[in-house]
């Protein structure tokens, strides 16, 4: 398929073409022809499979069939993203195939003065890229209007809800037009996921483009077993022996990734660290010095880490497991995008075991083991894992116990899902109401939390 058969614009299609796309993905060639109908969409995506540009390109066109002439407009499209990078690179793309439409589309986002953020809003914008907890800030202050919104996308919403917030997605959506299309992207399908839908989804269209749960296939998988104590050496071992230039590397915890990233420029190799006690400038900086090869090594938290786009990216690598399974999957995502090859690497010491069973349970699968000379042997116990180095694709299921690998992956809801008091079904009247007369500072709310 080409995207001349998806109805799109010239324009658009030249700005496809300038991107280098050739085809589409299977969840555009899905979920366009959807958009495009009008039809709320609940659409199942694993990362890296051109999500973004799925929503962006027909959300754009529509909008751009009538770019309202007052210069103050109003925003027409929200989109909600769990992380601050995820809503700099959906606002890049918006941005991209918007302003071939003369169409201005914003990000806003915490760790930054929210003034700046005021201004451009004040200034006009049609789509707003936000997290949940600024767009909430803007709100309580009056500076954004949602009266007008006519799209509401919630993009990796499974992630939102892991991050804790269902409240403040419930509360963002009692102020938008019931007369609205509604667009839920998710990894995976959760009980909570399908509550979030059925509040916020009218009679949607459901499309998935993989399998439940499962890691992108184009990455190429492998751990290494190792003491937790000679982590740290063996990963700047494959660092310099197989000559890797550009590896994302996974810490559990801020220190940590604090820790590793100082122990490596004291090995010589250029890192830097992201997570969340790093101002926003900085992050900002250092992704870009990761982008483009300036950093060999980019130390990351999950959350720093999640919606992260390196074009290219060739590896990851899990120096901690994630203690939740999910966190695996997409911490892999962040390689082999959109078709191309990447590789995992998790380095497994023998208390992460737990961890490990979890994660192949999850994927159905079990990781290849490697090993790397000059370091002590170190036995995976359950099962045994050298037998598993030549058992690649052996479902985990035939190892566990009927029931075992469902409860290792059980992972409780962090949040609750509240009911809406408003929903797209049952309140069409509150939208009459302003942001300001609903939404007073006074109202007491939670933290500052994206
Ligand atoms: P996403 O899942 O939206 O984060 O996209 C993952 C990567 O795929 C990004 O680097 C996009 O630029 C790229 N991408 C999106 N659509 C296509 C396409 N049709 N062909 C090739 N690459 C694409």
């Amino acid at each position: 398929m080409s995207f001349d058969s998806l109805d799109l614009c010239d324009e658009l299609l030249k700005a496809i073409s300038d991107k280098g796309y050739t085809s589409p993905t299977p969840i555009q060639t899905q979920a366009i022809p959807v958009i495009f109908e009008g039809c709320d969409l609940l659409a199942g995506a694993q990362t890296g499979t051109g999500k973004t540009a799925a929503f962006a390109l027909p959300i754009v066109q529509k909008l751009g069939e009538k770019v309202p002439t007052e210069k103050r407009r109003r925003p027409r499209a929200l989109v909600l993203v769990p992380t601050r990078e995820l809503a700099a690179q959906v606002s890049d793309q918006m941005q991209y195939y918007g302003r071939r439409l003369s169409l201005r589309s914003t990000k806003i986002y915490g760790g930054v003065n929210i003034r700046a953020q005021m201004e451009r809003l004040h200034r006009g914008i049609d789509i707003v890229v936000a997290t949940p907890g600024r767009l909430l800030d803007h709100m309580e202050k009056g500076t954004i209007n949602l009266s007008r919104i006519e799209f509401l996308v919630l993009d990796e919403a499974d992630r939102m809800l892991d991050l804790g917030f269902i409240d403040d997605i419930l509360q963002v959506a009692e102020y938008l037009p019931v007369e609205r299309q509604t667009l839920l992207f998710s990894a995976t399908y959760s009980q909570s996921i399908k509550q979030l839908a059925d509040e916020l989804l009218d009679q949607p269209r459901r499309i998935e483009v993989a399998r439940k749960n499962i890691a992108a296939d184009a990455v190429t998988q492998v751990l290494y077993a190792v003491q937790r104590k000679n982590k740290r050496n063996m990963l700047s071992d494959l660092i310099r022996t197989e000559k890797w230039t550009q590896v994302l590397v996974f810490a559990r915890t801020r220190y940590g990734a604090d820790k590793l990233t100082e122990e490596f420029l004291s090995d010589g190799i250029k890192a830097a660290a992201i997570h969340s006690n790093k101002s926003q400038s900085i992050r900002t900086r250092t992704l870009a010095e990761f982008k483009q090869g300036e950093l060999r090594v980019l130390v990351a938290t999950d959350v720093a880490a999640r919606g992260l786009d390196i074009q290219g990216l060739p590896r990851v690598v899990n120096y901690d497991l994630p203690q939740v399974a999910e966190d695996y999957v997409h911490r892999i995502g962040r390689t082999g995008r959109a078709g191309e090859k990447g590789e995992a690497i998790s380095l497994v010491c023998p208390e992460e075991q737990p961890m490990l069973k979890a994660i192949e349970a999850l994927l159905k699968q079990v990781i290849p083991q490697k090993s790397l000379s000059g370091f002590p042997k170190v036995e995976l116990k359950g099962g045994g894992r050298a037998k598993v180095a030549q058992m690649t694709n052996k479902p985990a299921s035939s190892r566990t116990a009927p029931g075992k690998a469902k409860k290792a992956t059980a992972r409780p809801a962090k949040a609750k899902l509240t009911k809406a008091r408003v929903t797209k079904k049952t309140a069409p009247t509150q939208r009459k109401k302003t942001e300001t007369d609903r939404f007073g500072p006074k109202n007491g709310r939670r933290g500052n939390r994206s």
